[in-house]
């Protein structure tokens, strides 16, 4: 039986959809106004991962997931700009121009990666009608009121407003990630409608607004993504809702909020988050300038696949750290079971207990980690390499590392080393045509120390990964 953490309980917990084999899910999709980057992606493969386990064990996923391309303001707190309006200013674009721009990125960034595309794609700007009739339903019950700048949603009146993310309403306020716009009758009241600001003289028109029963404007971050679930999944009541660790005290307590004020049932049954992405140790930041993207990925040579593979060896919910060196390492080892399944023969016979603990292993918080390693014990092992194929392809359904197609194609990869170590092969090149042995050895030494073997041969040197 499938178990997996659910952040609502703070548990793991038997898996149990509510129309099995049926399971319908909603990841929160990208805002589209920046380039997605490798910690977006981490993300999305683990939701990949996530389907893909859910398909294993038999049952059908209905996944939806939504393009934000309006409302998403700069602040979580409903004060800043319009993150697209801000966008298109950045990249001189209109703001329909940059939401294609950036989809088309984003896509491409999954498709990289092996990830398989959510059933239903829903972009926030062609649902404005269900936002505004979600919001009149807000307004029936009581739960709304209007301040100068927009309609918010009244927490008070929503009892466990922070059920999910456990924290008291006290620390909420000390957490200060959200700020307290004029007017607001509760620290964490959110905007459902937010007003089109007044011109000031010259002042340019936001390129994106809408009318609505309360005055032109357009619709808060929030608010979308719980019409668009509810209407693209065709339930009150979801199986699955997915997100970023950093959606779970404001943006996913909101949506519960609203939800289950509009409907009266339960918004959703399992509530997975996904750990964060940093880089050699620190936040992915413009400020630090380390962000990397799936592009910058394969400029440097790397092959996509193996920075899925890199995923795949930290657990959903510890956080990762990216660097370099790390990447080198994974395409190092990617490379090897690529190789090692080339010389495999043609699949016939399976392994009932390498799969059997793998299913364990995956069905146990998905622990993709300790199934990789089940994948290199059973590599290593004597069972004929016949049915070694069999069950590798059978378990690459989950994996998603085109094991089978890679051999078809005899795919090859190729060892990108550290910048670090290319300079001390450089170096130690040199000094052998200077005759400087002593000198050379040394420097392999060092090399040696760093993770990687040099071997001088009759055709030239050779370099394996320790
Ligand atoms: P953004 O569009 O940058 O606000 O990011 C959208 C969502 O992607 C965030 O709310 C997170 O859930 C996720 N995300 C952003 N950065 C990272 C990261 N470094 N690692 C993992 N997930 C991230
Ligand atoms: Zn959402």
């Amino acid at each position: 039986m499938l178990r997996i953490y659910n952040t609502l309980s703070r548990k793991i917990e038997n898996f149990k959809p509510q129309n099995p084999p049926l399971v319908t899910m909603y990841a929160c999709g990208p805002t589209v106004y920046e380039y997605a980057h490798i910690g977006h992606m981490r993300r999305y493969v683990g939701d990949d991962i996530l389907v893909r386990i859910l398909e294993y064990n038999g049952f059908k996923v209905k996944e939806a997931m939504n393009i934000t391309d309006v409302g998403h303001l700069t602040s979580d707190s409903d004060t800043g700009e319009d993150k697209m309006e801000k966008g298109a200013r950045k990249f001189g674009l209109s703001v329909w121009e940059i939401a294609k721009k950036f989809e088309k990125q984003f896509f491409n960034s999954l498709d990289a990666l092996n990830i398989q595309r959510p059933d239903i794609l829903m972009h926030a700007t062609d649902y404005i009608k269900e936002q505004i009739v979600f919001i009149q339903i807000l307004e029936q019950k009581g739960y709304t009121y209007k301040i100068d700048d927009g309609i918010y949603f009244d927490t008070s009146k929503f009892p466990n407003y922070t059920k999910l993310s456990g924290q008291k309403a006290e620390d909420l306020k000390a957490g200060a990630r959200i700020e307290m716009v004029k007017g607001k009758k509760h620290l964490t009241d959110f905007a459902l409608w937010k007003f089109s600001p007044n011109l000031p003289a010259g002042g340019k028109k936001r390129q994106m607004e809408w009318a609505s029963p309360w005055g032109v404007g357009f619709p808060g971050w929030h608010i979308e993504c719980s019409a668009m679930a509810i209407k693209g999944l065709d339930t009150e009541t979801l199986d699955i809702h997915t997100g970023g660790i950093d959606h779970i005290a404001i943006h996913h307590a909101n949506e519960i909020a609203q939800s289950e004020a509009a409907t009266g049932k339960q918004f959703v049954r399992y509530w997975v988050h996904h750990n964060f992405l940093h880089v050699d140790g620190n936040k992915m930041s413009k400020s630090a300038e380390n962000i990397h993207t799936v592009e910058d990925v394969l400029r440097k040579g790397f092959d996509p696949l193996a920075l899925r593979y890199l995923y795949l060896q930290t657990h959903y919910r510890q956080e990762m750290n990216f660097t370099w060196y790390s990447m080198g390492a994974a395409q190092i080892a990617y490379k090897r079971l690529i190789e090692e399944v080339a010389k495999l023969k043609n699949p016939k016979g399976e392994i009932p207990e390498f799969e059997k603990k793998f299913l364990e292993a995956i069905n146990d918080d998905l622990n993709l980690p300790k199934a990789l390693g089940l994948v290199w014990e059973l590599i290593k092992s004597d069972y004929p390499d016949s049915a070694k194929a069999e069950s590798l392809y059978k378990i690459d359904q989950v994996l998603g590392l085109d094991l089978e197609k890679s051999r078809e194609k005899k795919k090859v990869l190729k060892i990108i080393l550290p910048s670090e170590i290319q300079k001390l092969i450089e170096e130690r090149n040199q000094l052998r045509k200077q005759g400087r042995f002593t000198q050379a050895d040394y420097l392999r030494n060092k090399i040696k120390k760093l993770g990687y073997l040099i071997k001088d041969t009759k055709k030239g040197m050779e370099i394996e990964k320790i």
